[in-house]
């Protein structure tokens, strides 16, 4: 199908794009690598009057080093994301986990932003923004303000921006020392995650010191499994421990039962991928 008309703007600053934005009003929207908005539009799934286009605006894009964090434009391309240095050093898991989105083609449009931003369940960087104690920095018309990934996503597709805000990066804290893993479970290659967990760990002398897991597809937003971590830090890095540790990992999820897998197997899932997730961060 082809969408229904718009108007399209294409500003190349930020303030210019929120002010697009507030002007445009409410069924407005703004798009970023179109990979996720694109199909919503063809199906008439939603007709914004609007469209705020955030592809010229280079204040958005690219990673930057920020003290005790790096920062990533919220037009940051995955593949941008998973070749940049800072990320392979800082924040391993989120540079692994990009290499399971999707196929090259859509790596190379889609945005980080842009996949936090549509908020499925079953998008992989999610997870990973709640396990890195992520920030989302946002800009409205009344200024910036930031939201602690853990409060960022609120429902299916739903987040805590206001209608007329645009995500403008994310301040991830440097897990320079930690070790990481994302491992997801798939129906077939570059697909959607049944159910994933992104495990990463900071293991000294044989002891979990730290430990952040979180796990996507177990319920309407990604779910960090503190019972798990809880189970792990303090002890050895060794697989009984890892093992008892994962029997944790669906305790506070709502998993959803559809086409792909019912509550029961997603269960039975997140506790194999929980274990399999650590055992690799922790090279056990
Ligand atoms: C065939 C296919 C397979 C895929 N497989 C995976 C997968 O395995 N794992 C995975 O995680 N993802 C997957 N994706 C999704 C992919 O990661 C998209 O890139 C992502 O969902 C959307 O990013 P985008 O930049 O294209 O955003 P767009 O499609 O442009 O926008 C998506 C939504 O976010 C809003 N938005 C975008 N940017 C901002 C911003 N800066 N501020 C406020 N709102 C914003 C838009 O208004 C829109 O509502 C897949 C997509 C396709 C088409």
């Amino acid at each position: 199908m082809i969408p229904s008309e718009f108007d399209y703007v294409a500003p190349t600053t930020l303030d210019e794009a929120v002010s697009a934005l507030s002007d445009a009003g409410e069924d407005a929207k703004v798009i970023a690598g179109g990979q996720s908005l694109m199909p919503v539009l063809r199906l008439r799934l939603n007709s914004p009057s609007t469209i705020i286009d955030l592809g010229r605006i280079e204040e958005l894009r690219g990673v930057r080093e920020d003290g005790d964090a790096i920062v990533v434009g919220a037009m940051t391309t995955h593949h941008d994301v998973m070749t940049d240095d800072l990320v392979g050093r800082h924040a391993a898991l989120l540079a692994e986990a990009t290499t399971t989105v999707a196929d090259p083609q859509i790596r190379h449009r889609g945005t980080f932003g842009g996949s936090l931003a549509h908020a499925d369940p079953a998008g992989d960087l999610g997870a990973v923004a709640v396990a890195l104690d992520a920030e989302l920095i946002v800009a409205g018309p009344n200024g910036r303000r930031t939201i602690d990934a853990a409060d960022f996503f609120t429902d299916f597709f739903t987040t805590a921006l206001e209608p007329d805000e645009i995500l403008v990066a994310v301040r991830i804290p440097k897990h320079t020392d930690w070790t990481a893993h994302y491992e997801k479970f798939h129906r077939v290659a570059q697909s959607w995650s049944m159910v994933a967990v992104a495990a990463t760990v900071a293991v000294d002398g044989g002891t979990i010191g730290k430990a952040a897991v979180a796990l996507t597809n177990m319920g309407a937003v990604p779910v960090r499994a503190r019972a798990v971590e809880e189970a792990l830090v303090g002890q050895s890095a060794d697989i009984d421990v890892i093992r008892a540790a994962a029997e944790h990992a669906a305790e506070g999820t709502d998993p959803m039962s559809d086409a792909n897998a019912d509550a029961e197997y997603r269960t039975h899932l997140a506790k194999v991928l929980t274990r399999r997730a650590v055992v690799t961060a922790a090279g056990v």
